[in-house]
């Protein structure tokens, strides 16, 4: 495949999605879920390691199909959402990134898995800091395309320094692989001479995390409406909308149009496509049931079996957000308002699954749910419990975003507290798979309420079992709340809509 006439594609990753407010992302945090350096890399993504990032596997895939090249792994580290990442633990990542890259100059391009939304507890850029190291070791003439999460902080040091970024259109996130092939057709375009020319718009809109879904309403719509505007001189049409929680200067909607060579196309689609989402803001208005009325219809459903079965979405505590996992609000109403045939998951106590493990299948203990957690919002519960089930949880996902790829929970157990069983796990993750159930053997389709941990990801692996009108969104306290009025702000630009209703924006003359 590869001999020394080919062309010489670097390739890394570096994924992280920061919430301003959760403890600092660390090595160790990188370490459970994914971190590889140089040809060990190489070896994870040919051979489709569980844990590989999707956009580089389907780059790699494809540029396997279509050339002859010379893949040159540079590393790779990912997790899925935690708080700003350790100072020294980026150094590392833009060391051996720059390092490895200087080391196996020439190339002739560069191809990154980005995220898009991390944070530093210094660097307040980190993906557009490493975009501009590598622009810097590569010059201005070897193209760097890289892949975005569309919840990415897009930054204009970003958009300058690549060639093309490429932003997942789906929420959730089932076209990883996908948008890797579209990279990898515009890295052969770019190799074969072309030349992309970007637009960049960022509006003063943080749209609410829990409007964001792509299957309808106004991301869809804007969406939808983008793609209509890819053909022959338009290469990407990226409508971005962001992490609200970042935290960050970097906040705010974000339209990046790339075109072949084109400026002024690129400048115009670019402001129609913002003018029309800034037009639309009104539609992301986040639509939560209150606690009180949440217990009340689970109890009802655990009563009147014919009733429709409900999933109750804990979206302010999304692990996939920066959440904790492991917030008790719904679990202690459920249990104390006797709700019967509900289902919770996953839930993140090492201390309680360990407790478990040492106890033993049927064993009845006094279960202290957070012994070992100090924040707040996560609160404390206490109650007995009876184990029903125990896995060494690392398991395969079945359906949804993870379909086909490990994921690694530590020790699991599954305890009956009055009518609800809870599935504890002992690493964070939020509950995006049917499979962090079923592992011990549970028939989801016969539990009366099941509720999960997650924003919306959820959403492509239980869709067979709960349409969106069965599906509710609870408000209870929570690090991923999507009420951005009770998010402690700090850094974002202001006025910025919707935490200033009467905030203005002119397309850019
Ligand atoms: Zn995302």
């Amino acid at each position: 495949m590869t001999t020394p006439n080919t062309p010489r594609i670097a390739l890394g990753c570096f994924m992280l999605e920061s919430n301003a407010h959760s403890p600092v992302a660390t090595r160790e945090e990188f370490l459970q879920n994914y971190l590889a350096f140089g040809d060990d890399m190489m070896h994870d993504w040919q051979s489709e390691h569980p844990q590989a990032p999707k956009c580089l596997t389907g780059f790699i895939a494809d540029m396997n199909a279509s050339t002859a090249w010379t893949p040159l792994p540079l590393m790779g580290a990912m997790v899925g959402a935690s708080g700003p990442i350790d100072r020294g633990f980026f150094d590392e990542v833009v060391r051996e990134m720059c390092g490895r890259l200087q080391a196996a100059l020439p190339v002739a391009g560069v191809f990154l898995s980005l995220h898009g939304a991390a944070i530093g507890t210094v660097e307040v850029d980190p993906d557009g800091m490493l975009l501009a190291s590598i622009r810097e070791i590569v010059g201005p003439d070897v193209p760097i395309v890289a892949t975005l999460d569309l919840h990415a902080n897009v930054s204009q040091k970003m958009v300058d320094n690549a060639n093309v970024l490429v932003v997942y259109r789906t929420n959730p996130h089932v076209d990883m692989h996908e948008r890797g092939v579209e990279s990898a057709l515009h890295m052969r375009e770019l190799l074969q001479g072309a030349h992309a020319t970007a637009a960049f718009v960022k509006l003063p809109f943080i749209p609410p995390s829990v409007t964001q879904n792509t299957k309808a309403g106004p991301y869809a719509d804007i969406i939808a409406y983008g793609q209509s505007k890819v053909d022959t001189r338009v290469m990407n049409v990226s409508v971005v909308s962001g992490f609200s929680l970042g935290d960050t200067i970097k906040n705010g909607m974000s339209v990046i149009v790339t075109t072949r060579n084109d400026s002024a196309l690129a400048k115009s689609l670019c402001i129609d496509i913002a003018t029309k989402t800034w037009n639309d803001r009104h539609r992301y208005i986040p639509n939560l049931t209150s606690i009180d009325e949440a217990t009340r219809l689970a109890r009802e459903c655990g009563r009147d079996l014919s009733r429709p079965a409900l999933l109750f979405a804990d979206v302010a505590d999304n692990p996939g957000g920066g959440g904790r996992g492991n917030t008790v609000w719904i679990l202690k109403s459920f249990v104390e308002a006797g709700v019967e045939g509900a289902l919770l998951g996953i839930f993140f106590d090492p201390a309680l699954a360990a407790e478990a493990h040492r106890s033993g299948v049927g064993a009845s203990f006094h279960a202290r749910f957070n012994s070992g957690e100090s924040h707040p919002l996560s609160g404390k519960f206490e109650a007995d419990a009876t184990v029903e089930g125990l896995h060494h949880g690392s398991i395969i996902g079945l359906r949804g975003i993870s379909a086909g790829h490990g994921i690694k929970l530590g020790p699991m157990a599954l305890l009956r507290v009055a009518g609800v069983r809870v599935v504890v796990v002992s690493v964070r993750q939020q509950c995006k798979d049917t499979a962090m159930f079923e592992v011990f053997g549970i028939d989801i389709a016969k539990e009366r309420s099941v509720i999960v941990k997650s924003r919306g990801h959820f959403r492509a692996a239980f869709d067979l079992l709960f349409s969106d009108e069965h599906i509710i969104e609870v408000d209870v306290p929570g690090l991923t709340t999507p009420i951005l009025s009770r998010v402690p702000y700090r850094h974002v630009p202001r006025p910025i809509f919707p935490l200033d209703a009467d905030t203005a924006w002119l397309p850019p003359s």
